[in-house]
């Protein structure tokens, strides 16, 4: 049995995370933190009735107390790393799923699943079409000269462009033989505008608008032709077979592993 405390339990992510487990019968909840609903049943806020997980704020009483091996993360950016860091603290293996974390507090974290010898997942996208989406992307990459990524995401979301559409581009820059970006157009800068350049000048959009949940396109642009790469996550119920994965996975790790294709592809 795998013990599993969710940090952002009462947020989208957070209930999914919780019916999700609900469902498995080799990973129990044990403790569920957020800054909202503080004292209510985490099964009751999920819609699954009483599962006795009362809701904290203290995510370090909650470690102490309950001793989980994983604690998955669906927070925000602001305090997912200082999350991270407290788990790892306690000898918990973090399992993140929150975008817009720094380089260097991943870096930092990664350090110390390495000197701790735990493990630990962070997947900017745990759903397999977009792991697939990403892989599609990086073998094209070799063969066009020019790509950009357009990501579109529901208008609650916090971070822009979101770590689906970063990875992605890190994907393409990495493997990428002869890059020929636009240089002819004229950029005007404006302020509030979601979008730039990256690594290897692969630009991102940010769309942000009621009623979507997750997509992104990844548009190749070569000779007399593009080739579009689309994933659509239409629902949230699409991340949770990559969540479930990496609970089962993260035991048996010593290390920090960035994305859902190291746990997929091995
Ligand atoms: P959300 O609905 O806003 O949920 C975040 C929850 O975290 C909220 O309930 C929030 O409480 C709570 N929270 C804030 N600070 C906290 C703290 N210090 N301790 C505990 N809980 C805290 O957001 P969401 O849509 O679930 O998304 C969460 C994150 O997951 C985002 O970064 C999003 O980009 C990412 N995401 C990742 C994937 C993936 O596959 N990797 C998929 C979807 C989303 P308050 O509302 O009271 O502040």
């Amino acid at each position: 049995m795998t013990t599993v405390v969710i940090s952002g339990a009462n947020g989208r992510m957070g209930r999914e995370v919780i019916r999700a487990i609900s469902k498995e019968s080799d990973i129990q909840l044990v403790g569920a933190v957020d800054l909202g609903e503080v004292g209510q049943d985490a099964g009751v806020l999920a819609g699954i009735g009483a599962t006795g997980v009362i809701l904290s704020n203290d995510l370090a009483s909650v470690l102490e107390e309950v001793k989980p091996q994983v604690m998955v993360d669906f927070t925000t950016p602001a305090v997912v790393a200082d999350n991270v860091r407290l788990a790892l603290d306690h000898g918990v293996r973090p399992v993140v799923g929150t975008t817009g974390m720094s380089q260097e507090d991943l870096a930092d974290i990664r350090e110390r699943c390495r000197k701790k010898g735990l493990g630990g997942v962070v997947a900017p996208n745990f759903a397999i079409g977009a792991v697939l989406m990403m892989a599609f992307a990086e073998t094209a990459a070799k063969y066009f000269p020019a790509a950009e990524i357009i990501e579109m995401h529901h208008d609650q979301k916090l971070d822009a462009p979101s770590g689906t559409a970063i990875k992605t581009a890190e994907n393409i820059a990495r493997v990428r033989h002869d890059h020929r970006q636009n240089e002819n157009t004229e950029v005007t800068k404006i302020d509030g505008v979601r979008g730039g350049a990256f690594n290897g000048g692969i630009r991102l959009h940010s769309v942000r608008l009621p009623g979507l949940v997750a997509h992104q396109e990844v548009i190749f642009g070569g000779q007399g032709q593009t080739l579009t790469i689309r994933h659509d996550s239409i629902s949230r119920e699409s991340f949770m077979p990559g969540v479930i994965l990496a609970i089962r996975k993260v035991t048996e790790l010593h290390e920090l592993v960035y994305g859902l294709e190291n746990l997929i592809f091995e």
